[in-house]
């Protein structure tokens, strides 16, 4: 189905399209989400077909109260409500065993269902308003560069989708943590917004599991989030070509002539650097240059998670 697309600030046109079972962008403070129904199986089965992302990868339940969590979770313990109250509304995603409410498409068959609530006021509005969860991925392309303005959506799913609910830039930049409990024991899947040492002291010492350890873990690709342009670390390959792009932590290099740069965080703050980091693929793969190459950022707090996405943006994808 083509759509003409529309970017606004309106939750009613938003809550609209999304009773009658269609797909709505929405701001989050990580990225922007390609949100529908989480409880309808064939919104679900739109998300999957909309972004062209296999059906092994499960999609993540956005909730605006404890009511709508509770609906979709078995019980949860102190330890997970400690958690909630620390960093909801925030980047931090839940694994919790899921209820029957939830649709098998959305949790891609699995026992778990992934839950966050965003820190966004217009899409906690929007969800209130819906009276349903949200599932959401990020609003791209499957493997291709995570939106940060409404405008980035716009240029990946203009025509697929009819709205695009615009809050503005995404102040954290990178997506949620997420995190589960494998035999009582707290596991990292995915570095993110909130960082290993914020949630130490409510779950004590946690394991980060490198997503290449385990390919078979659902959504754990290796290859994500990848611009065009081939993207190299550190250095650029041989003949790799002379039109460049280099994206930079806080400072400019001396380039040659041909060469463009993208300096992440000017002030040298990891914060600035994640909010700034999509952005920056997105403009320099917009150049049209032969190689992009990427100065990976300090490997601390939210560092971590901005490393991540640049490796997977770095790895050769399967055909
Ligand atoms: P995103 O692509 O940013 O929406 O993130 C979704 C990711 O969350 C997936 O790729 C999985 O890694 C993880 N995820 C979501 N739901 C589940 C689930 N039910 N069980 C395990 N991992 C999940
Ligand atoms: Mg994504």
């Amino acid at each position: 189905m083509s759509f003409e697309t529309w970017i606004g600030t309106d939750i009613n046109e938003a809550t609209s399209w999304l009773q009658k079972g269609e797909l709505v962008a929405i701001p989050t403070e990580t990225v922007y989400g390609l949100a529908g129904n989480a409880l309808d199986e064939k919104a679900a089965v739109k998300i999957f077909d909309t972004k062209d992302r296999p059906l092994y990868n499960p999609l993540i339940v956005h909730v605006a109260n404890a009511d709508q969590a509770s609906s979709l979770v078995q019980e949860w313990d102190e330890e997970v409500q400690a958690l909630m109250d620390a960093f909801w509304p925030g980047p931090m995603t839940l694994l919790l065993d899921r209820s029957p409410a939830v649709p098998d498409l959305v949790c891609a068959g699995l026992d778990r269902v992934a839950l966050r609530m965003p820190d966004h006021d217009l899409t906690l509005a929007l969800i209130e308003q819906c009276g349903f969860p949200l599932a959401a991925p990020s609003a791209n392309l499957f493997g291709r560069i995570s939106p940060t303005t409404a405008g980035h959506v716009f240029g990946q799913l203009d025509h697929l989708i009819p709205y695009i609910l615009d809050g503005g830039p995404c102040r954290v930049g990178v997506e949620s943590t997420i995190l589960g409990r494998e035999n009582s024991r707290w596991k990292i899947y995915r570095a993110g917004g909130i960082t290993q040492s914020e949630l130490e002291p409510i779950i004590g010492y946690t394991e980060a599991i490198n997503a290449s350890d385990r390919p078979a873990a659902p959504g754990m690709l290796p290859w994500h989030y990848a611009p065009r342009t081939p993207l190299a670390l550190n250095h650029p390959p041989r003949n790799s070509g002379d039109r460049i792009g280099w994206l930079r932590f806080s400072s400019l290099s001396p380039v040659v002539p041909g060469e463009r740069q993208f300096v992440l965080a000017p002030d040298g703050d990891l914060h600035t650097a994640a909010r700034r980091l999509y952005a920056g693929l997105h403009e320099l793969d917009a150049l049209g240059l032969d190689f992009l190459v990427a100065e990976p950022v300090p490997d601390s707090g939210i560092g971590r998670a901005i490393n991540d996405r640049l490796k997977r943006a770095a790895a050769v994808r399967p055909e």
